[in-house]
C-alpha cells in the first residue's frame, strides 16, 4: 500500500533551496499552499514589481493542498443563516456567487497557466440514503430558495435522477451542485508554485518560520524583513508562536482504489466525473480521477490533544478500513475484491465559530487567512485574492466578503479542547448509525449545526 496518490503522480518534490540568511522582501508568506500561493499570485497580477518570499517548513504544497479530495466547489463552510448574521441578507448572494464564478476561475488560470491538474467541472452529487438524509437534502434545498441561491448552485435530486449520476445503495434522492470540479490537487499546488518563480517570486523551502513580528520573520535560517507579512499556515497554524489556540487541526484521511474498468464504471455512474458524498454528518466526500479510480475519503480520526500534528497522525489503520467498508457499502457495483492501492491523510484548520477568515492589520502589516473546515480548494482563492486586495488597498468585491476583516474566537484550553472536538466526533459517527437504523434525524447532531449557526 503507498502513501498519498496525488504526490506519487505528481512530478519532482525535490527540495529548493532554504532562506540563505537574513534577507528582505516586500511581502513575505507563510506557507506555501494554496492560500499562500493564490496570495502571491494575485499581487502579482497587481504589482508584478513586488518581491515576494515565500517561506515553507517543507515543500510547496506539502499541507493540505497536496493532499485533499480535490473537490474544488463552491460550498461554503456555513450556513447562509449564518453568512447573513456576519454580513446582511444581500452577502449571501454575493459570497455564493463569488465562490460560484471561483471554480471556473481556478480553471481558466490552471489552463492558462498550462498547469495540467485534470480539471473537470463535473458538479457534486450528495446522495440522501435514508429519511433522515433525505429530510436534510430537501431542507438545504428549501433553505437555498428562501435565501434567493437558484438551481445554478444547488438542486434536488430524484431517487431516479441521484441514481443515473451514482449508482449507490439506499438511494431515496439527493442534490446536485453543479460549480464543482474534480482536480489533482498536488499537481494544481505544485503548478502554482512553479508559476509564480517564473515571475519572480522566490519560494524558500524547508525553511520552518519560529517568530512572526510586525515587519520581520524569523528562521533558524535567517530573518526576514518584509513590510508585510502573510500567515497561511492553516491546520499547521497552532505550531506557531502565540496562535496555539486559533484554529485545531481536525486529521481527514483517504484511500484509493486501482483503475477501474469501464464496465465497472458502468455499474457505478459518475459519467461526467462528478465529486460524490452522502448526507451523513461526519462527512465523506469522493472522486472519479482522471486515471479511473476512486479517490475516497472522509473525517473520524481523532483530534489529538494539545493541536499536535505528527506525519503519524496521517495514518490511522482503523480509519482507513472503516473508508474501505464504507466505499464498498456506497458502492455495490464495485467489485468486492478491487484492490486499494493508498491509503493517506493530512489535516485541516477549524475555527472554533467554524467561519473561516481573512484580515489585515495595516498597523502591524500582519495578514493572515485561514480556517476553511476542509472546503478550502475554491475557498482559499477567494481568500487569495481578497487578501492581496486588502494589502494593496484595493477595494473591490472580495474585500466586502462577509469573512474578511474578522477574526474567530480562540479555542478553549486543554483538556477541554480535547474533550470537546472528539466528543462532537463521536455524537456525530453515532448520529450517522442511528439515522440508517431508524431513519429519523438525530436531535442532538441537529442541535449541535443549529449551535454553530448552522
Ligand atoms: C485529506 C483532506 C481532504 C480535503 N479535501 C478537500 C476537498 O476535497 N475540497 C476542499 O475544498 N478542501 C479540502 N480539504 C481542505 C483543503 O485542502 C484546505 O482547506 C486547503 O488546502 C488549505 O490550504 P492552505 O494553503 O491554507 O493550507 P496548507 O495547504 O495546509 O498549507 C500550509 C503550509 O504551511 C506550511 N507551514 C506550516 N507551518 C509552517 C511554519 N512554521 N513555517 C513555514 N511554513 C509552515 C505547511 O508545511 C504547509 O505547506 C481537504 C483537506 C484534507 C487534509
Amino acid at each position: 500500500m503507498s502513501g498519498c496518490l496525488w504526490s506519487e503522480a505528481t512530478g519532482d518534490w525535490t527540495p529548493r533551496p532554504g532562506l540563505p540568511g537574513d534577507r528582505t522582501a516586500d511581502v513575505a508568506i507563510v506557507g506555501a499552499g494554496y492560500t499562500g500561493l493564490w496570495t502571491a499570485y494575485s499581487l502579482l497580477r497587481r504589482r508584478p514589481s513586488l518581491r515576494i518570499v515565500l517561506l515553507e517548513r517543507e515543500v510547496a504544497g506539502f499541507g493540505a493542498s497536496g493532499r485533499n479530495g480535490g473537490w474544488c466547489s463552491s460550498i461554503v463552510p456555513a450556513s447562509w443563516r449564518r453568512i447573513a448574521r456576519e454580513g446582511g441578507r444581500e452577502a449571501v448572494g454575493r459570497l455564493q456567487s463569488v465562490l460560484d464564478r471561483s471554480v471556473d476561475e481556478i480553471g481558466a488560470t490552471a489552463a492558462a497557466e498550462g498547469i495540467d491538474c485534470g480539471f473537470q467541472k463535473g458538479g457534486y452529487v450528495s446522495v440522501a440514503r435514508n429519511q433522515a438524509q433525505w429530510a436534510r437534502a430537501q431542507a438545504e434545498v428549501e433553505s437555498a430558495r428562501r435565501w434567493g441561491i437558484g438551481e445554478a448552485t444547488l438542486g434536488i435530486l430524484s431517487r431516479t435522477e441521484a441514481s443515473r449520476r451514482l449508482q449507490a445503495s439506499q438511494v431515496l434522492g439527493g442534490t446536485f451542485a453543479p460549480q464543482c470540479a474534480a482536480i489533482q490537487p498536488a499537481r494544481l499546488v505544485r503548478g502554482l508554485a512553479r508559476v509564480l518563480e517564473a515571475r519572480g517570486a522566490v519560494i524558500c523551502e524547508q525553511t520552518a518560520v519560529t517568530g512572526i513580528e510586525p515587519g520581520r520573520v524569523t528562521t533558524p535560517h535567517g530573518s526576514l524583513t518584509a513590510g508585510t507579512i502573510v500567515v497561511a499556515t492553516e491546520g499547521y497554524t497552532p505550531d506557531l508562536p502565540g496562535r496555539h489556540r486559533d484554529l485545531v487541526p481536525m486529521y481527514s484521511l483517504m484511500v484509493a482504489t486501482e483503475p477501474l474498468a469501464d464496465l465497472v464504471w458502468d455499474r457505478i455512474g459518475l459519467a461526467g466525473r462528478e465529486t460524490f458524498s452522502d448526507k451523513r454528518h461526519l462527512r465523506i466526500y469522493g472522486q472519479r480521477t482522471a486515471d479511473g479510480r476512486i479517490a475516497f475519503g472522509g473525517r473520524g480520526a481523532p483530534y489529538h490533544f494539545g493541536s499536535r500534528v505528527r506525519p503519524a497522525f496521517d495514518h490511522d489503520p482503523a480509519v482507513h478500513a472503516m473508508l474501505r467498508r464504507v466505499l464498498l457499502d456506497l458502492l455495490p457495483g464495485l467489485p468486492r475484491e478491487v484492490r486499494f492501492t493508498h491509503a493517506w491523510g493530512g489535516n485541516l484548520g477549524v475555527p472554533r465559530d467554524w467561519f473561516p477568515s481573512v484580515a489585515y492589520d495595516r498597523g502591524t502589516g500582519i495578514g493572515v487567512a485561514g480556517g476553511y473546515v476542509g472546503d478550502g480548494v475554491a475557498l482559499s482563492n477567494v481568500a487569495g485574492r481578497a487578501l492581496a486586495d486588502l494589502i494593496t488597498d484595493t477595494e473591490s468585491e472580495f474585500t466586502g466578503l462577509p469573512f474578511v476583516g474578522r477574526r474567530s474566537p480562540r479555542w478553549e484550553t486543554e483538556p477541554f479542547r480535547w474533550i470537546g472536538v472528539n466528543a462532537v466526533t463521536r455524537m456525530f459517527g453515532a448520529a450517522d448509525r442511528a439515522e440508517a437504523r431508524s431513519g429519523r434525524p438525530s436531535k442532538r447532531a441537529a442541535w449541535f449545526w443549529r449551535a454553530i449557526g448552522h
